[in-house]
């Protein structure tokens, strides 16, 4: 069944102490899990990732998650993370494909199915983003950007893995620009990728998947971009930072 979800990308921000504050400070905001809540997820910084999974309440809405993984499973990989560490520590979710990942560190569609594979292989359900650039948008090239960008990265993953994907559409331009993609420019590209799913896998696969909207959404603009039909939530940068713009997000249905 398809999911109301939010999850906070904390990207390289915080130190441990502020990192603790914050979680704490969003699970009391947030109170009891309600069954209305949607899944609510945070994607700390690795060192952060064990501590702040302490402060989760058990068996709440709130959920822990990574920003990225290597592709292997172990071995001498220094300076790098790989997904059952992160499924040890009590992760449940992965961030792949995110565009700062695809553009600073060269992350291709070869790569991050291999990441995908990786991270479904520990038990970690990812979160893959998709989105076009500026430069795509005006060149009038985001459709097939969008589904180039699914076919090669996303698509080869066999039906019972896809059912644990969760799909970002983060436009570049609207990465911690301030520039927020108009609701009714967000559900056309959310309509279209749940058009795709529909073609590569079922049109239940494509009812079910949960699709977040990514770039500059914040407190003020989370509850009309959450209303249109195939938006289900929103993959959430700088507002994630301050405890009471997130839970206001959360609480944007
Ligand atoms: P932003 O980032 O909300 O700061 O624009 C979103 C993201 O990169 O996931």
């Amino acid at each position: 069944m398809r999911q109301k979800f939010v999850a906070g990308n904390w990207k390289m921000n915080l130190v441990y102490s502020g990192a603790l504050a914050l979680i704490s400070e969003i699970a009391d905001l947030l109170g009891p899990a309600t069954p209305t809540d949607p899944v609510v997820v945070v994607c700390p910084p690795f060192p952060f990732l064990s501590g702040v999974g302490e402060h989760l309440p058990k068996g709440g809405s709130l959920h822990l998650g990574a920003q990225n993984c290597h592709q292997k499973e172990s071995g001498a990989f220094t300076g790098e993370v790989a997904a059952p560490m992160l499924a040890s520590v009590g992760c449940e979710y992965v961030i792949l494909g995110h565009s700062e990942r695809r553009q600073h560190f060269r992350e291709d569609d070869a790569l991050l199915g291999q990441k995908l594979k990786a991270a479904l292989a520990a038990g970690l359900k990812p979160i893959f983003c998709v989105g076009e650039s500026l430069e795509t948008r005006e060149a009038d090239d985001t459709f097939d950007f969008i589904s180039k960008q699914l076919k090669d990265g996303l698509f080869h993953l066999s039906n019972e893995e896809f059912a644990q994907v969760v799909i970002a559409y983060e436009p570049v331009w609207a990465i911690g620009t301030g520039k927020t993609a108009t609701s009714a420019q967000a559900q056309e590209v959310h309509a279209f990728i749940r058009e795709q799913v529909a073609r590569a896998y079922t049109a239940a696969a494509a009812t079910d998947v949960s699709i977040l909207y990514g770039g500059s959404a914040n407190a003020q603009n989370a509850r009309e971009l959450f209303s249109q039909p195939d938006v289900d939530g929103g993959l959430i940068g700088g507002a994630s930072l301050k405890a009471a713009d997130f839970v206001a997000i959360v609480r944007s249905f």
